[in-house]
């Protein structure tokens, strides 16, 4: 059952809570550590596994959505353990938890979106940008059903996640039918209006956050007409060296000059992504979204930028806020507000920033170090926490668990009704959604209703 291990301690049982990649990631590198065995349960709220990758990436990216496909590999090792459907914080305490652990690794990722203090912030037409991705990726703890009524739209935020609402907004529902999406989401994307994609960024062409290839992709759709007004492209010393200084950041230049310079496409639907533009406020008539506001800003020399004090009043009907996610805290784990992280020292947890660590709690994923980076960043980083975990296991740091065995921690799940998920389960849930997309020639379809994701799981009839 274990793989090499050269001591003839006993196995250490770890608790990995979030079932991200980064939970995913840590698991494999505690079992396949060669020093001690490591047996690992891995607690995850969701019915299923797999965090932003099932709920985050966008349904036209089937490429990346298919890394889940290498970590069935980690779930598959008998090590591993899903207990799925379980909110550690509110079903299990994480003091009750360390009674059945040697050590509890916090990946809890972030799911919400960060605030913007902007006025009109609040008006029913101006929605996070996690919200919508929640809907259109099919979580259940989301809205099912999406106003799409607005004509025109702007999307604040110029990084990957503002391209990926901006993408969905200005594609066909037909484009994306082909995709996992539920049938709630294609409904609901059928009376989408949108012919007018509007993205904001306050700073220039070298200063976006988007990645090359998501920005060319956008040009992949016959549907969409991607513009850039050649007067937003522009750079100081700072931004050409920005460029020099990353390959990446050059060719998103050059894709954005590339956008610029050219004849428009012709296409029905239009996205155009607005540089140097600071949105300043949603323009409301009616309690309703009307416009956006922007104040233009130009380089300061140092790449950043001033504002120019010239506005423009952009007529939308909804603005959608892609400005960040942002994780949330865990009922008895410190967390600091200020960074929204659990604060730790590389992966150990501490009781406050730059306090004592907490022994036996660590963290890895976006809960260590704010919502930024692809999935391939999590494989590091969970190596530099799981790294530190097996160090203080073998000086003898962590605090021994209370109860033996792995029935343990089952019995008590038991006893509470819980009704987790498993591996086994989600086996049963997966051959459920590719039968429904195999009716209508897709790969999936996916389930949304929480409900009947457990019945599947939990094989029990499903009534609906
Ligand atoms: C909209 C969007 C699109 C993206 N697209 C791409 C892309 O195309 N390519 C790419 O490489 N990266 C992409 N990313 C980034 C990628 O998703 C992240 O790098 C990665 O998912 C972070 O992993 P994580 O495990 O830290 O967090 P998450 O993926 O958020 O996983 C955390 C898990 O913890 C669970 N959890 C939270 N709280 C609890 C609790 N109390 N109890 C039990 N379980 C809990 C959550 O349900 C979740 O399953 C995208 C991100 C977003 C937001």
């Amino acid at each position: 059952m274990t793989e090499k291990t050269t001591t003839s301690l006993p196995p250490l049982r770890v608790a990995v809570i979030g079932a991200g990649p980064a939970g995913i990631y840590a698991s494999d590198q505690l079992i396949r550590n060669g020093e001690r065995e490591v047996l690992v349960d891995l607690f995850e709220q969701m019915p299923a596994p797999f965090g932003l990758i099932r709920y985050g990436v966008a349904p036209d990216h089937p490429r990346i959505k298919g890394i889940v496909k290498s970590l069935h590999n980690v779930l598959d090792k008998p090590q591993l353990r899903l207990l799925g459907n379980i909110e550690i914080g509110r079903d299990i305490t994480v003091e009750q938890l360390r009674d059945y652990y040697d050590a509890v690794v916090f990946s809890t990722g972030a799911v919400r979106d960060r605030a913007l203090n902007i006025k009109g912030v609040d008006l029913p037409e101006s929605y996070g940008g996690a919200d919508f991705v929640g809907f259109y990726d099919g979580n259940p703890r989301f809205d099912r059903d999406w106003d799409l009524s607005a004509k025109q739209v702007a999307v604040i935020g110029v990084g990957n996640v503002g391209l990926d609402v901006a993408r969905i907004l200005a594609k066909t529902a037909d484009e994306l039918k082909v995709t996992e999406i539920p049938d709630n989401v294609y409904e609901s994307l059928k009376k989408n209006q949108a012919t007018e994609v509007h993205v904001f960024g306050r700073r220039g062409p070298a200063q976006a956050k988007f990645t090359p290839h998501e920005l060319k992709e956008l040009d992949h759709s016959d549907n969409i007409n991607v513009v850039v007004d050649p007067e937003d492209i522009d750079y100081d010393e700072a931004s050409e060296q920005a460029r020099r200084g990353s390959k990446s950041q050059d060719l998103v230049c050059q894709i954005l000059e590339g956008y610029a310079l050219r004849e428009p496409k012709i296409a029905p639907h239009t996205l155009q992504i607005h540089l140097f533009e600071q949105p300043t406020e949603i323009l409301e008539k009616d309690g309703h979204v009307v416009g956006l506001r922007t104040e233009r800003t130009a380089l300061d020399g140092n790449g950043g930028v001033t504002s120019t004090g010239r506005t423009t009043d952009w007529p939308v009907q909804a603005v959608y806020r892609a400005v960040g996610y942002r994780s949330e805290a865990i009922e008895g784990v410190p967390f600091d507000s200020q960074s929204n992280v659990i604060p730790n020292d590389g992966g150990r947890v501490l009781t406050a920033p730059g306090a004592q660590p907490v022994p036996g709690l660590y963290a890895t994923g976006w809960i260590k170090r704010g919502p930024i980076g692809l999935i391939g960043n999590t494989k590091s980083d969970a190596k530099q926490t799981t790294d530190m975990l097996l160090a203080d296991a073998a000086e003898g740091q962590l605090s021994p668990r209370l109860h033996e065995g792995p029935e343990a921690i089952v019995e008590f799940l038991e006893q509470r009704n819980i009704a987790y998920t498993t591996w086994e389960g989600w086996y049963r849930l997966d051959s459920q959604e590719r039968a429904l997309g195999q009716e209508e020639g897709r790969e999936r379809k996916k389930i949304v209703d929480w409900e009947e994701m457990v019945s599947h799981a939990r094989a029990i009839p499903v009534c609906i």
